[in-house]
């Protein structure tokens, strides 16, 4: 299977997924032509996409979606509040497209199934989900206001993540929003820190997680070289061995005083059991971990699981 984002951050989220026989788009906060132009640069021509996914209602991840169903005749999957929260935003969406997805639920689309998750998120029925091609399964959870017990059993079974790391802190403390934005941002259902994504990464890279894209990053209170070191920091801490993929200022640089003592100090809401810590000990934890950044504005190039 191989993955990437088109786009990734508050101007708009798109992230493609192909399987040998299967493409899909996850979210489409793009316009319809941006989204075009960044699948051209994976190489990938738009009418041979078989469905998108929607996360939720936000506008940067629903910008394209109507534009794309419209014009590729393509299936829209999303929970029905999603479909509620943007049924107005979209434009018309011909019903024989429309196509719920349900938390826990498995959708087949040919050889792929996804399988969503509730996401603790300021929308109204916002998903993680989970892609498996029968080889390989991907992982996708970002605008999290943190890391649930029933996202982290999923998660941690998936070899690669699109994963979020939206803020520093720090920035985002002494930043330039106005108070209630960074309540909202910090908050249960707001979106993931660095150090929060480094805490949960640990737990999730024990279970076979190998691969990680960092996504949605802020612009103004984050850095892909902050978020990237952090993350590397806290697995590093616990023993992963890590390869940054991408041109960073090295750690020295980068001002990490504090961020594993900070860290440290955070609450997590979810441990692995006793049970799913112990099911397969050390089996599946890899020898390296790979992190890479998605960009903001451009597509990353694709992976593969
Ligand atoms: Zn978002
Ligand atoms: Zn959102």
């Amino acid at each position: 299977m191989r993955y990437t984002t088109i786009a990734s951050g508050s101007s708009g989220n798109c992230a493609y997924v192909e399987s040998k026989q299967t493409r899909l788009l996850v979210d489409a906060g793009l316009t319809g032509k941006q989204v075009e132009k960044g699948l051209a640069t994976v190489g990938v021509d738009p009418r041979t996409i078989d469905a998108i996914v929607v996360t939720h209602e936000h506008i940067d991840h629903i910008r394209g979606v109507g534009v794309l169903a419209r014009r590729y005749k393509l299936p829209v999957y999303a929970s029905e509040g999603c479909w509620k929260g943007m049924e107005n935003a979209i434009g018309d969406v011909p019903e024989a497209q429309v196509r719920l997805i349900d938390a826990n639920k498995k959708v087949t689309l040919k050889n792929l199934e996804i399988e969503a998750f509730a996401t603790p998120h300021d929308a109204r029925e916002p998903i993680g989900m989970t892609v498996d091609d029968g080889d390989s399964r991907l992982g996708i959870a970002t605008d999290i206001g943190y890391v649930t017990r029933g996202m982290g059993r999923r998660l941690m079974d998936c070899q690669g993540l699109i994963f979020e790391a939206n803020h520093d802190p720090k920035m985002l403390q002494t930043g330039p929003y106005p108070a209630h934005l960074k309540r909202r941002i910090a908050s249960d259902k707001g979106h993931l820190s660095n150090p929060d994504a480094g805490e949960a990464l640990v737990k999730l890279c024990d279970g076979g997680v190998r691969q990680v894209l960092l996504a949605h990053m802020s612009n103004e209170n984050n850095r892909p070289d902050l978020a990237v070191h952090t993350v590397e920091a806290i697995l590093a801490e616990h023993d992963h061995t890590v390869t940054v993929v991408g041109d960073f200022a090295p750690p020295a640089v980068v001002g990490l005083e504090g961020v594993l003592a900070v860290a440290e100090q955070r609450a997590l809401r979810w441990n692995p059991s006793g049970a799913q810590r112990s099911g397969n000990p050390g089996c599946n934890r890899p020898e390296r971990v790979r992190l890479s950044v998605a960009p903001r504005y451009e597509p990353h190039p694709l992976e593969e699981i």
